[in-house]
């Protein structure tokens, strides 16, 4: 990272440098990146204000979610081919003392999907629909940043407990995909709708129980004065505020909670890892029974990595948006 974006981050805050990486110390293994997840995370840590995690450091390359293969290894635990996930540089080839790698199955699934439903996306769908949401079956769950990587999988979640299920995303192949493919009740394109609030209110006739947030501002705040009695709001994203350059405001939420008696919560995903191992054992059942469907979109090429990050916030992808560096 080259330096710092305001606003939409570009090309301009990126730089790619060719270096020798030194011979491999004892205990280390030498990684080759097979797949790197960008992630809208991503942007917060571009920025030097303080948050849950620390700031990526300019001049040193941005970390994030990698798959990769041990292709030289001086570690006791790691044999060459073995292939593990880790928060790594983005970087062809790296160095690891293998602290917070973990070895991945091949059996659970592609081995991309660990980026995805069976990775960070995945978990964080499960734990804040589940967690937070506690949809009942019959209640009407609304999920916004719907077609992205973790809006597939609460709104299919939640078909699977027997609710009525909207989404909101941003093109009509999208709202299409959500309804033919996954099982949506209604899709929204609120990109191409005038009045939020009245389509909403014509997908939701018992009004919102459960609201999963991927994207806050306006969308948000037509969802709120739809919300039922008790309803529950998992504030988990707000990609719409996330290239704001001053302060954003908007409609005051706390009179409506206080009027329906709602809970809303904000969480990060590593609050429930205690959950991890049960929510990834139903959801790889989920997965092999076909109950889950689960839809990628793979940029080829390292030196495509800013364009497709830039690419989540132009909502190009339908499903995990990650790049394919090397083949396996
Ligand atoms: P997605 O795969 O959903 O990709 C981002 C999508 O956001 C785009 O495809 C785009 O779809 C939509 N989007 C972009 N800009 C806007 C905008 N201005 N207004 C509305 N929608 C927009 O990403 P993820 O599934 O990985 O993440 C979804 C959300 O969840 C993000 O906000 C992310 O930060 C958050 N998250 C939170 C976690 C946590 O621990 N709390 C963990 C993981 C993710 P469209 O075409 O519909 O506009």
């Amino acid at each position: 990272m080259k330096s710092r974006p305001k606003g939409m981050p570009s090309e301009e805050n990126f730089e790619f440098k060719e270096e020798e990486l030194p011979n491999l110390q004892e205990g280390q293994l030498l990684l080759k990146s097979l797949y790197v997840s960008v992630d809208p995370y991503m942007r917060g840590r571009m920025s030097d204000a303080k948050s849950y995690v620390a700031p990526y450091n300019l001049n040193e390359p941005i970390a994030g979610g990698v798959v990769a293969e041990v292709v030289e290894s001086r570690h006791e635990k790691y044999q060459r081919g073995a292939v593990v996930l880790g928060n790594l540089p983005w970087q062809t080839y790296s160095i690891s003392d293998g602290k917070g790698l973990s070895p991945l199955d091949p059996d659970l699934g592609p081995l991309s999907y660990h980026l995805g439903i069976l990775g960070m996306p995945g978990m964080t769908a499960y734990c804040g629909l589940l967690y937070i949401g506690e949809p009942k079956e019959g209640e009407t769950v609304v999920v916004s940043g719907a077609a992205g990587a973790v809006g597939t999988v609460v709104g299919q979640i939640a078909k699977l407990k027997g609710c009525r299920v909207v989404g909101i995303a941003g093109s009509d192949d999208k709202t299409a995909y959500l309804k033919n493919e996954l099982g949506f009740d209604e899709a929204i394109n609120y990109k191409t709708t005038s009045n939020m609030r009245e389509a909403l209110a014509a997908a939701c006739p018992d009004g919102v129980d459960v609201y999963f947030d991927n994207v806050g501002g306006e969308i948000s705040d037509a969802v709120y004065s739809l919300l039922n009695k008790f309803a529950r709001i998992a504030v988990c994203g707000q990609i719409a505020l996330y290239n704001a350059t001053s302060v954003p405001t908007g409609p005051r939420v706390e009179p409506i909670l206080l009027k329906k008696s709602a809970l809303m919560k904000g969480f990060i995903v590593s609050d429930y890892a205690a959950r991890f191992p049960e929510a990834a054992t139903e959801m790889v059942s989920w997965l092999k029974a076909g109950k889950l469907q689960y839809e990628e979109h793979i940029v080829e090429g390292f030196d495509q990595l800013p364009q497709a990050f830039f690419g989540l916030f132009r909502g190009e992808n339908t499903g995990k948006l990650l790049v394919k560096v090397a083949d396996f």
